[in-house]
């Protein structure tokens, strides 16, 4: 595709991050095998465990192919090099970018987004938040920016069984309003001005803590709530552009057909499908230029929507897998659902 193709800047950067086996998916102590290689850096290969009629075990092997794959020794900062870094500059153009982390239960989203919480405490300096947030004060400080007025808001919210609470304010829930030019507004989001890289650690620490604690592997609603961190310039009080970052809720409870817990279906399902949606609806937006919704909205899409309408907007997803033995299931899903969204 060159340069100049209209489809381009449409086009869903999506990327794949494989995470290293770890202790909290008792990955290490059941001794479990690593099923994932990574030959290349847009290259991932799943071996899957199979069994012949004659009971002779056997790998197969499936290939994929994204605009990254990031292998088990990819820090944070290089995950973020190669998918949010290059958005930054869309909303200091006036435009909307988002960035998804989608994936199992346990696969590395907050991890990859919120910062690294391996140690006692949660190191939010060292997700994708605080690096987009850091490059926007380093862009905003550059010749080319410094004199336009530009300042910089962060909110941060959940989005949990379809309603929408507010991290930057002790979970207060907030209503979805939509005018009648389907602009969306969610009533009463906080919105804190931010000066310094110092600022929005203290935003993401604040909003972190509020969020439904940081068990991971439990049937925590962490697990089953979308989490977005948006990051906003504006000019004069008027916005001008848009950063969404979304840790969406693990995308396992669509696939589990074993499940008797229909409600949790159902919204593992809803999950999938409107991002899908979303996807549909940038696609086509792109093209004809007006709006059409496939499914019914998710609270997600809704509150998204106008990150996806209007010729400069930019999408990245970042797959997320575990490469467990066990996880196999899971992340062939993942991995088939990236594949669809890279070719719609
Ligand atoms: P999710 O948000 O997708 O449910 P988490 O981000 O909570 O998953 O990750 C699950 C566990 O794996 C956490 O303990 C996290 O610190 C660890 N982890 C995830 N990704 C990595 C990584 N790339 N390197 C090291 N540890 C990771
Ligand atoms: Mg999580």
């Amino acid at each position: 595709i060159s340069m100049n193709d209209p489809m381009e800047e449409h086009r869903i950067c999506v990327c794949v991050r494989k995470r290293p086996l770890n202790k909290q998916a008792t990955e290490l102590h059941k001794k479990e095998c690593d099923v994932i290689t990574v030959p290349s850096k847009c290259v991932l290969l799943v071996h899957e465990p199979k069994l012949k009629v004659d009971l002779t075990k056997y790998l197969e092997t499936q290939a994929f192919r994204f605009d990254f794959s990031f292998d088990e020794t990819a820090s944070n900062e290089v995950v973020y090099r190669f998918t949010a870094r290059p958005l930054v500059q869309t909303i200091f153009e006036g435009g909307k970018a988002t960035c998804f982390a989608y994936g199992q239960t346990g696969s590395g989203k907050t991890h990859t987004m919120g910062g690294d919480f391996s140690g006692k405490t949660q190191n939010v300096s060292k997700g994708i938040y605080a690096f987009a947030s850091r490059d926007v004060f380093l862009l905003q400080s550059q010749p080319r920016y410094r004199n336009q007025d530009l300042e910089v808001y962060v909110t941060f919210f959940e989005i949990y069984n379809g309603k929408v609470f507010d991290l930057l304010n002790k979970k207060a829930k907030l209503r979805v309003l939509e005018d009648g030019k389907q602009q969306v507004q969610v009533v009463g989001l906080q919105e804190r001005q931010v000066s310094c890289a110092e600022d929005v650690i203290r935003m993401i620490e604040m909003g972190s803590a509020c969020r439904t604690s940081g068990q991971t592997f439990a049937n925590s609603s962490s697990s089953r709530s979308h989490a977005c961190f948006q990051i906003l310039l504006r000019r004069r009080g008027k916005l001008h552009g848009k950063f969404s970052l979304v840790d969406l809720a693990g995308n396992e409870r669509g696939a589990d057909t074993s499940s008797a817990d229909r409600q949790t279906r159902m919204e593992g399902a809803e999950i999938n499908k409107s991002l899908l949606a979303l996807k549909v609806e940038h696609y086509i937006n792109g093209i004809q230029n007006k709006s059409h919704t496939p499914f019914r909205e998710s609270k997600l899409t809704q509150v998204l929507r106008d990150s996806f309408i209007g010729a400069n907007s930019r999408t990245c997803m970042i797959a997320m897998i575990s490469p467990g033995m066990s996880s196999c299931e899971y992340t062939l899903n993942t991995l088939r659902y990236a594949d669809r969204v890279k070719e719609l």
